[in-house]
């Protein structure tokens, strides 16, 4: 099985070839099809299983085929529990979208605002956001999550582990009722469980 075996565009197969990779792993091989559907995912995945490009791949794909945001609307919205996870995240999306022309942006928390106003200012195809700082520029009128159509949980029991449930909460509030999310977490709390049949609508589930 290689990658062109799962549908992506040729773009994502270049950026592809240009990290090295050849073979998906269990959870790009899982996720990858199941994300490009378009119906939502429920993944138990550890860090180092390749998860990121196992959600980040299908993502750009779908959102290479609609059309560019609006000012301070987001189309795909990445939620992270720390600042870290966010920019390898941003990292990851900037590299395997390197041959298509998608705007996104990394925002967290410690920083100055001012950057991460003016890059959200004309619409942003991916925004990677911890939570805090993402609500409070929500609050201040910078961003619109009102037309959001891919919604990322990335370690989600981190995000709960850290407090952000209310925050996570106050977020999907902010949401349209139509769009695609995908939950990735590493272990399966009865708090993970309630969250995701909350948030998922039958949900494709994968475990690695
Ligand atoms: P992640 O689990 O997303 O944090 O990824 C773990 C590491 O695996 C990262 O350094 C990726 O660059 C690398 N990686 C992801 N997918 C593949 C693949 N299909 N083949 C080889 N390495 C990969």
């Amino acid at each position: 099985m290689s990658f062109s075996d799962l549908g992506l565009r040729a773009e994502l197969l270049r950026a592809v070839t240009a990290q090295g990779y050849d073979t998906p792993t269990p959870i790009q091989r899982q996720a990858i099809p199941a994300v490009l559907k378009g119906g939502d995912l429920l993944a138990s995945a550890q860090t180092g299983t390749g998860k990121t490009a196992g959600f980040t791949l299908p993502m750009l794909q779908r959102l290479a085929d609609g059309p560019r945001p609006s000012k301070r609307q987001v189309r795909a919205l990445v939620l992270t529990p720390t600042r870290e996870l966010a920019a390898q995240v941003g990292e990851s999306v900037r590299d395997y979208g390197q041959h298509l022309s998608l705007r996104h942006h990394v925002i967290f928390g410690g920083v100055g605002q001012q950057p991460q106003i003016d890059a959200l200012r004309p619409g942003l195809d991916v925004l990677v956001a911890t939570p805090g700082r993402l609500l409070d520029l929500h609050q201040q009128g910078h961003v619109d999550l009102s037309s959001v159509e891919i919604l990322v949980l990335d370690e989600a029991d981190r995000m709960l582990d850290m407090g952000f449930i209310h925050d996570i909460r106050r977020v999907l509030k902010l949401l349209p009722e139509k769009r695609q999310n995908l939950l990735f977490s590493a272990t399966f709390s009865s708090e993970i469980q309630a969250l995701a049949d909350k948030l998922l609508d039958r949900p494709e589930m994968i475990e690695v």
